[in-house]
C-alpha cells in the first residue's frame, strides 16, 4: 500500500489525462481515473489504481466513483479535473447538442466533479483542485467561439474557486496549456478546420506533449501546501 494520498483525474483514457496518470503514479500515488472509455484506462496497467468508467456528466456517478477510491485509498488529495471535448465550429451552424456538450462537459461537469471532494477538502483543511482551462480561455481563435467560450468560464470558474477555498486550505490551480499533441479534435466534424488546425501546428513544430504538461502539473501539485500556483500556462515556444 501505497503512503502517497489519492489523486482522482477526470479524462484520464487519452491525451493529458492518461499522461498525468503515468506521472502522478510514477511519484507513488494511488489513482482513481475516471472517462467512458474503461478500457483505454485500464490498459495503461498502473498500480493501486481504480478505473471508473464514468461520464463526468453524471456527478452522482463521479460522486460513486470517489466514495468508492477513497474507502480503499483514503481521502482524495488532489482532483484534476481535465475531461474536455473541442468540437470547433462558426457559430452559424454549429448543432445545438455540440453547444450543449461542450458546457456540460467541459464547464458543468467540472463543478460537479470539484463538489465532490472539495467538503472533504475543507473539513481537513488542505488539497487541490486543479482545472484544465487553456490559452483558449485568453484569446480567441477561428472556430472556437464556444470551446473559448467554456474556457474562459474555467478560469473566471477557477479563480473564484480558489478565492472561495484559500481560507480552507484549499488550493485551487489554474492549468492552461496551448497546443499539445492528443486525441482532442476527434470531436471536430469540419474536415477543413481539422485541416487549418493541423497545418497551423506543424508550421510551429509541432505542439506540446502531453507529458509536458504532466510535468508541469506535478511540480505545482508537489510545492508545499502553503505555496498555491494559481495559473499555469504553457505552450510550445513558437506557438504565438
Ligand atoms: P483528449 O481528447 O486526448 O482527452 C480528453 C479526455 O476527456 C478523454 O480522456 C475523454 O475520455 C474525456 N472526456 C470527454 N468527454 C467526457 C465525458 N463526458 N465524461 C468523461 N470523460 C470525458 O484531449 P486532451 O488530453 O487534449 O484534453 C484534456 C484537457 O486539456 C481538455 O480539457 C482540453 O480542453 C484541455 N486542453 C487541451 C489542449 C490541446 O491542445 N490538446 C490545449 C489546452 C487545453 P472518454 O472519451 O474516454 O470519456
Amino acid at each position: 500500500m501505497t503512503s502517497q494520498p489519492l489523486v482522482a483525474i477526470t479524462g484520464a483514457s487519452s491525451g493529458i489525462g492518461a499522461a498525468a496518470a503515468q506521472a502522478f503514479s510514477a511519484a507513488g500515488h494511488p489513482l482513481l481515473l475516471m472517462a467512458r472509455r474503461a478500457g483505454r484506462m485500464a490498459d495503461l496497467d498502473l498500480p493501486d489504481t481504480r478505473v471508473a468508467e464514468v461520464d463526468v456528466t453524471d456527478a452522482a456517478a463521479v460522486r460513486d466513483a470517489v466514495a468508492a477510491a477513497e474507502a480503499a485509498y483514503g481521502p482524495v488529495d488532489l482532483l484534476v479535473n481535465n475531461a474536455g471535448v473541442m468540437p470547433l465550429s462558426p457559430v452559424v451552424d454549429q448543432p445545438e447538442a455540440d453547444i450543449k456538450m461542450l458546457f456540460d462537459v467541459n464547464c458543468v461537469a467540472l463543478l460537479t466533479t470539484a463538489q465532490a471532494v472539495l467538503p472533504g477538502m475543507r473539513e481537513r483543511g488542505r488539497g487541490t483542485v486543479m482545472n484544465i482551462g487553456s490559452i483558449a480561455g485568453k484569446n480567441l481563435y477561428p472556430d472556437h467561439t464556444v470551446y473559448c467560450g467554456t474556457k474562459y468560464a474555467v478560469h473566471a470558474m477557477t479563480e473564484g474557486m480558489r478565492r472561495e477555498n484559500a481560507a480552507h486550505g484549499v488550493r485551487v490551480v489554474l492549468v492552461a496549456p496551448g497546443q499539445v499533441e492528443t486525441e482532442l479534435l476527434s470531436t471536430t466534424r469540419s474536415a477543413d478546420i481539422v485541416a487549418g488546425y493541423l497545418d497551423y501546428r506543424d508550421s510551429i513544430g509541432g505542439g506540446l506533449q502531453a507529458s509536458d504538461v504532466a510535468e508541469a502539473m506535478l511540480y505545482a501539485y508537489q510545492l508545499p501546501q502553503h505555496v498555491c500556483v494559481r495559473e499555469l500556462v504553457l505552450a510550445p515556444t513558437s506557438q504565438d
